[in-house]
């Protein structure tokens, strides 16, 4: 009979020579470019006032439309091509079962975020509606057709879950408002929930109650940056964008306040130059708030100030997907794992058995996000691709099981070895 056992659990390089992680040193964003006057705030869009007819469909350096929200709003490709406004097909995924809803104006984002496909220092390049955010293009929509369609197809709509993305602009707390009234006039957000995806930069406490009064769910806040050094490098002065540290917290907390225990939350992206330790950290502050924590893994969106630096190695990626797990639905802490000196994960908390068990089930490594209609553990937001190329998978949108449970132990050093 064949008997399995395991090798040591024992961070090891992601390739020889190459670093099993992304050090603070070595991320450094490059220098924002200048744009030239004629090109800002969307002046070109905006002196060119094409009106917008219907859906639109981003092009690289095609002239968008005058389009904004609340009438407009972008969203997803997946979710563009599971609503039908779209044709295409998503490796090993039927659908998405979020509605990513993204606010849209022709100035765009007024922020300058260095990992960010939508920064403000794309100006010069491509016009907002053309960027690419997190790997993907995002289609634009009148709010109200994305409300008919997904209205009209009643308890049959694939979505679970409707998520409205605010971006820094004067105008996105007042249309965020405006978008979810046009929305709850249609969809009981009971039925198919809504989550916020905010702004905290523009927001006071009011603007939170407002959200939770009008019928959201969940309210997340996308700290990102796990640190504040990495904040202030890749949102705040470093890049000359308005971020601050401490005013995210503060929001992050009026959150908890207004929404309550399990229904707030906060992204963060790994592998930007914190150390496994730190990141963790933040992790396990959010569960003894209250809250949960949504994990992407830094790839170098093109276009963005962080597009000349390597992606996170997978090593280091699975042990925080993992570790985040447990501390967010299996009620390990942090004191119980232990790291190195570097603040790699070296020991989960968990015996070998247990652990085996997690791994195999292969939740820990899909996608995190707000849950869906399936369980707890697993999101509807599913972001296929947002953080990785099909060809080497980060967030699985899907559930991964055989083959993908190989690779996965494979990245963390974890093998199953059958005699
Ligand atoms: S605020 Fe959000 S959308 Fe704007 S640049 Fe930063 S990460 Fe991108």
């Amino acid at each position: 009979m064949a008997c399995i056992t395991h090798e040591n659990a024992v961070p090891r390089p992601s390739e020889a020579g190459a670093l099993d992680f992304n050090p603070f040193e070595a991320m450094q964003p490059r220098a924002s470019p200048a744009v030239p006057k004629a090109l800002r705030n969307g002046a070109r869009v905006k002196t060119q006032n094409v009106a917008p007819a219907g859906a639109y469909i981003p092009d690289i350096n095609i002239l968008t439309p005058h389009m904004r929200s609340p009438q407009y709003v972008q969203m997803s490709r997946a979710a563009a091509i599971t609503l039908g406004v779209m044709p295409g097909q998503m490796h090993r995924c039927e659908c998405t079962r979020c509605l990513n809803l993204l606010l849209t104006y022709p100035e765009g984002c007024r922020a300058n975020c260095a990992y960010c496909g939508l920064a403000r220092h794309r100006e010069a390049e491509r016009d907002y509606a053309d960027r690419n955010f997190i790997r993907v293009d995002w289609p634009a929509l009148p709010m109200e057709q994305v409300t008919e369609i997904v209205a009209g197809a009643g308890s049959q709509t694939p979505f679970h879950r409707m998520c409205i993305s605010m971006i820094t602009h004067p105008h996105s707390d007042a249309d965020a408002v405006a978008v979810l009234k046009t929305w709850t006039r249609r969809i009981d957000p009971h039925a198919l929930p809504v989550s916020i995806l905010s702004n905290p930069t523009t927001m006071a406490r009011a603007d939170v109650q407002r959200l939770k009064a009008l019928g959201a769910d969940i309210f997340t806040v996308a700290l990102d940056a796990c640190t504040p050094e990495l904040f202030e490098r890749t949102r705040g002065r470093g890049v000359q964008s308005p971020h601050a540290w401490g005013k995210y917290w503060e929001i992050l907390h009026d959150a908890r306040d207004i929404f309550g225990p399990g229904k707030f939350g906060m992204h963060l992206i790994i592998g930007m130059g914190e150390t496994e330790f730190e990141a963790l950290s933040v992790v396990q502050q959010l569960v003894d708030l209250g809250g949960h924590s949504h994990m992407f893994c830094f790839f170098p969106e093109q276009g963005s100030l962080m597009d000349h630096l390597p992606a996170t190695p997978r090593d280091q990626w699975r042990r925080v997907q993992l570790a985040r797990y447990l501390i967010d639905y299996r009620g390990v802490r942090l004191q119980h794992m232990r790291f190195d000196d570097r603040g790699r994960v070296t020991d989960f908390g968990l015996p070998r058995a247990e652990l085996d068990g997690i791994i195999d089930a292969g939740i820990a490594f899909r996608t995190s996000g707000c849950p869906g209609k399936l369980r707890d553990d697993v999101s509807a937001c599913d972001r296929p691709y947002g953080d990785s190329p099909p060809s080497n998978i980060a967030s699985y949108p899907f559930q991964p099981q055989g083959r993908d449970i190989v690779r996965i132990r494979r990245d963390l050093a974890m093998r199953r070895r059958v005699r």
